[in-house]
């Protein structure tokens, strides 16, 4: 569930939603902050990517949808809704990746709005959370029509743009840099890393399994994680959750 299925007209409409962005909030941190996000949360990024992020000091945004999580978590190999509850206990943060992962342009605005609450309902079970909740757009499929729509319901919503969050940001459309097996790259990291201690902003990775041979590659070995993850904490930079981030950059909940 985690392929990228991309026709050209979701690509314009991706493309369209980064070029006329809608309101903007201004992201402007006195030190640079780093975010680490998982899609889908599979089963690696519970077991060994939360405690690679605690041992750094840090702790990671989960995004979660119902559907794969209470009727696919053992074929897709993903955490368990107890997992989920741990991880929140955790301190980790659970947002929202729609309850069916569909494409966000796939469904009506009626049919996503029920959706999206369908996953609130899923998600307010397993910690309790009643404020709004950050959002990462399944398959990186961000659509115009939809920009309304996450803006009323959520505090901010995650692309796969690859991209530094700094200056005026359409917070429903954050950029993130996705961590990759075969891409991976450490002195791709440290240029990202490079160019936030020079600005400070926001960067935010994103990825899905924490093992050795991720299915499709999506994801990276536990080595690489913490790779990137060491990297950050050595520059000391903050590793926070998106929703910690926001706060301290000081976006109203
Ligand atoms: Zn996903």
């Amino acid at each position: 569930m985690t392929v990228k299925i991309g026709t050209i007209g979701d690509r314009i409409a991706n493309r369209l939603s980064r070029a006329f962005p809608g309101p903007t909030s201004e992201i402007a941190p006195a030190r640079p902050i780093v975010s680490f996000s998982f899609d889908d949360a599979p089963r690696s990024a519970w077991r060994d990517g939360a405690a690679i992020l605690e041992a750094a000091g840090g702790r990671g945004t989960y995004y979660l949808a119902g559907d794969l999580i209470l009727n696919h978590a053992r074929e897709l190999d993903l955490t368990p809704a107890e997992g989920c509850v741990d991880l929140a206990a955790r301190g980790h943060e659970l947002g929202c990746h729609t309850f069916s992962h569909v494409k966000l342009a796939s469904m009506s605005r009626k049919a996503l709005a029920a959706d999206l609450d369908r996953n609130e309902r899923f998600l307010r079970e397993l910690d309790g959370r009643t404020a709004r909740r950050n959002f990462a757009v399944p398959y990186t499929m961000m659509s115009p029509g939809r920009q309304a729509l996450l803006r009323s319901r959520f505090r901010s919503s995650r692309s796969g743009w690859p991209a530094v969050n700094r200056g005026m940001t359409n917070l429903q459309g954050l950029g993130a840099v996705e961590l990759r097996q075969s891409l991976f790259d450490p002195d791709a990291i440290a240029a990202w890393l490079d160019d936030l201690a020079r600005r400070p902003g926001w960067l935010i990775f994103f990825t899905h399994h924490v093992r050795d041979n991720p299915p499709g590659d999506y994801g990276l070995s536990p080595q690489n994680f913490e790779a990137a993850v060491n990297a950050v904490a050595a520059r000391g930079f903050d590793i926070l959750t998106v929703d910690a981030a926001l706060d301290r950059i000081g976006i109203a909940r």
